[in-house]
């Protein structure tokens, strides 16, 4: 019998596209939102006992939500608060999920705390983070998290992950691949230490260097993102038509040493930007990529296009549908293809979308 939990109070047939940062997307036909473990897990039973589906979501910075919506109960992450504790020399610091992210990394730098200043600017929920294992200018969540606790869906109970057991590797999870969808973060605990921000990037030092910073801190390098990040458009402003995104819509591909010095020896008039990983992968830029496959940043394709300040961020310049937005993103990916041999891989979530043959081609491998 289906439960009559007073602590599940779902709206019906809501609007998802206000709560994506694409602003696209269907209604949901049941949206609840959960401030506390109990209520995430009496969420899970609601939605069990009636058979629907569950979708997580967080601040919708990473979602393509279906035109046709989502026909199952949507669970907003509300869970707010931090604590802190001392480890030592380090800093334990435990931010529910709910919380935002940049705020938070926000109360980390003005604690003079070293670790995530990179990630400022990036949005969403301290939920989200763990996810995709966010990252950007040589930081990523993973070399910081330390625990986190979720409600784990098959067993039905909360659960504590080290990071070690979260599957955490390039944008990438347990949690988005094999066990997409069985956890939900409920709060995650970051090991932070006083001391020098991670400096690694060169648009990072330079900017620093042309600011006269000799000796940075952790708030250098955080003012330094920011304003790197907007002028990228990587930062959400409602006034700035180049942040309706996901953000990068593909992840820098990693390529084989044979693959790079084929592309490389394809283009001997260009200098092919790469960074070698530690396995030896060679990191190439997709944005290079898709500009060289002939999209340039600016380019328009009816309702969607790409940013005009980043090619790797496929945008809604209004009144686009998710089906504009995957049938642009596969005609790059094919293109690229066609050019370079190399299959992006995309970054954002596809919701309601799991048959869409757009969407099956973009998951598909090289
Ligand atoms: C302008 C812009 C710039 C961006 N820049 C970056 C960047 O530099 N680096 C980067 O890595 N990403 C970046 N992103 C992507 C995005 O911000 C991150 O992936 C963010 O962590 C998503 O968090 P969210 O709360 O919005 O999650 P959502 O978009 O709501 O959800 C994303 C996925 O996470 C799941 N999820 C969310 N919360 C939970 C939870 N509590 N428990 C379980 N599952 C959950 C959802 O089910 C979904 O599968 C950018 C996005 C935008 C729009």
């Amino acid at each position: 019998m289906p439960s009559g939990d007073p602590r599940v109070q779902p709206s019906s047939d809501v609007p998802l596209a206000p709560l994506s940062t694409l602003g696209i997307g269907g209604r949901a036909r049941w949206l609840a939102r959960a401030t506390s473990p109990e209520e995430v897990a009496a969420a899970h039973a609601w939605a069990a006992d009636r058979g629907v589906p569950l979708f997580v979501l967080g601040s919708g910075s990473n979602l393509v939500i279906a035109d046709e919506g989502f026909d199952g109960l949507v669970l907003r992450i509300a869970l707010t608060g931090v604590a802190v504790a001392q480890a030592g020399a380090d800093t334990l610091m435990t931010a529910a999920a709910g919380e935002s992210w940049d705020a938070f990394v926000d109360s980390t730098v003005a604690r003079g705390l070293a670790g995530v200043e990179c990630l400022s600017g990036i949005p969403g929920t301290v939920g989200g983070t763990p996810i995709q294992n966010v990252g950007a200018y040589g930081q990523e969540v993973s070399h910081v998290i330390e625990t986190l606790t979720a409600f784990d869906r098959h067993e039905q109970r909360m659960v504590r992950l080290a990071a070690a057991e979260c599957g955490f590797s390039y944008r990438m999870s347990r949690f988005k691949q094999d066990d997409a969808g069985r956890f939900v973060v409920c709060g995650v605990t970051y090991r932070l230490r006083p001391g020098s921000p991670t400096i690694t990037y060169p648009d990072v030092s330079d900017q620093l260097a042309r600011d006269g910073i000799r000796m940075p801190e952790v708030r250098h390098v955080r003012d330094v993102v920011l304003a790197i990040r907007r002028r990228k458009g990587m930062v959400i402003d409602a006034a700035d038509p180049d942040t309706r995104s996901v953000g990068s819509f593909f992840v820098n591909p990693l390529v084989s040493r044979a693959t790079y010095d084929r592309i490389a020896a394809a283009n001997p008039n260009t200098p092919v930007p790469s960074y070698v990983m530690q396995n030896g992968e060679v990191k190439i830029p997709a944005a290079w990529l898709i500009e060289r496959s002939g999209f340039a940043r600016g380019h328009a394709d009816g309702r969607v296009g790409l940013s005009s300040k980043h090619p790797l961020a496929l945008i809604n310049r209004g009144g686009a549908t998710a089906r504009d937005v995957l049938g642009f993103a596969a005609l790059i990916k094919r293109e690229v293809i066609a050019r370079f041999g190399v299959a992006l891989r995309p970054e954002p979530v596809f919701v309601g979308l799991e048959h869409n043959p757009d969407v099956e081609f973009l998951a598909r491998g090289g």
